[in-house]
């Protein structure tokens, strides 16, 4: 039988689970829209949704082309392309009064565009019925397609973030045909077409990476002019993705930021809780004041 490693203490929080969402998540199964902050049964839902006023929404559909080891969203070959779908994310940003949006999609492979055009619009949308509301995307590689990145960075998001997910080595094993060299390409390409637009990335540590080599990411990323990144705990989403290798402690997440603010970057949120889209809102000001 496989050893697995104990959930320290500080992981171990109290959901909020008298928070009540069933009017929002009404809204959502309503109006055919998928949450991050739902499907992932983020511990932050409460802070986000109701504090902070932010949520981040998964578009394109909730079936994804790819398999990565460390991802619970389901694979499989999507069929629908549904062009309504961005003025329905824009009018629950409206209704949930939101003032930071992240719009991720699973990657759809499948599609030419890798879902560019739906995302574009999606992002329009948003800007048309919520014009003080910041909008961050978090896009798959698109395959590479850097016209379709393009189409993208043309929509104007305040933050493009796109993940590293984890260090160099690792990468093989841990993100399925996402490569660590890629990633950085698109990074450093996003920020060329627009020199305005922060870039952000993010990576989840205790799959096995050594603090040199976490370090190393940070140097590669600032190499490619990335100005804000996340540094979070992984936690395996079922017994049948990759195991933890080690839980970081909250004092090595501090000490990570310290080096990640030396490096250059204008934002870090680092700890054991943080998620890509965690405290969002706060970075587009941050890197607009750098
Ligand atoms: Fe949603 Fe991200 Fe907040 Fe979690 S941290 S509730 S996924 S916005
Ligand atoms: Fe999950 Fe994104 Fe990988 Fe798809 S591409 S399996 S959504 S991490």
């Amino acid at each position: 039988k496989e050893e697995h490693l104990r959930k320290p203490e500080w992981l171990k929080i109290k959901l909020n689970t008298n928070s009540n969402y069933t009017g929002l998540k009404k809204m959502m199964r309503e109006k055919k829209l998928h949450t991050v902050c739902e499907e992932a049964r983020c511990p932050n839902i409460h802070e986000c949704w109701a504090e902070r006023k932010t949520a981040t929404f998964m578009i394109l559909g909730d079936i994804c082309t790819r398999a990565c080891r460390f991802c619970a969203v389901k694979t499989g070959l999507p069929t629908e392309l549904d062009w309504q779908e961005p003025e329905r994310v824009a009018e629950s940003v409206e209704q949930m009064g939101l003032k930071h949006v992240v719009i991720t999609a699973v990657a759809r492979d499948d599609l030419k565009d890798g879902g560019a055009a739906v995302f574009a619009e999606t992002v329009r949308a948003i800007r048309r019925k919520n014009p003080f509301c910041s909008v961050e995307v978090l896009p798959s590689d698109m395959g590479g397609n850097y016209e379709a990145l393009k189409t993208l960075m043309d929509a104007k998001p305040d933050i493009m973030n796109h993940n590293i997910e984890t260090v160099k080595r690792l990468s093989p094993r841990v993100r399925a045909r996402a490569t660590y060299d890629r990633t950085m390409e698109f990074l450093r390409r996003a920020k060329e077409m627009n020199p305005d637009i922060p870039t952000k990335s993010s990576i989840m540590i205790g799959l096995g990476e050594t603090k040199e080599e976490i370090i190393e990411t940070m140097d590669d990323l600032r190499a490619n002019n990335v100005d804000i990144m996340t540094i979070g705990q992984y936690l395996q989403p079922t017994k049948k993705h990759l195991k933890v290798q080690k839980y970081w402690t909250p004092q090595e997440f501090f000490e990570l930021k310290q080096i990640a603010l030396e490096k250059g970057f204008s934002h870090c949120e680092s700890g054991p809780m943080v998620r890509s889209s965690y405290h969002a809102d706060e970075q587009v000001n941050a890197a607009k004041t750098n």
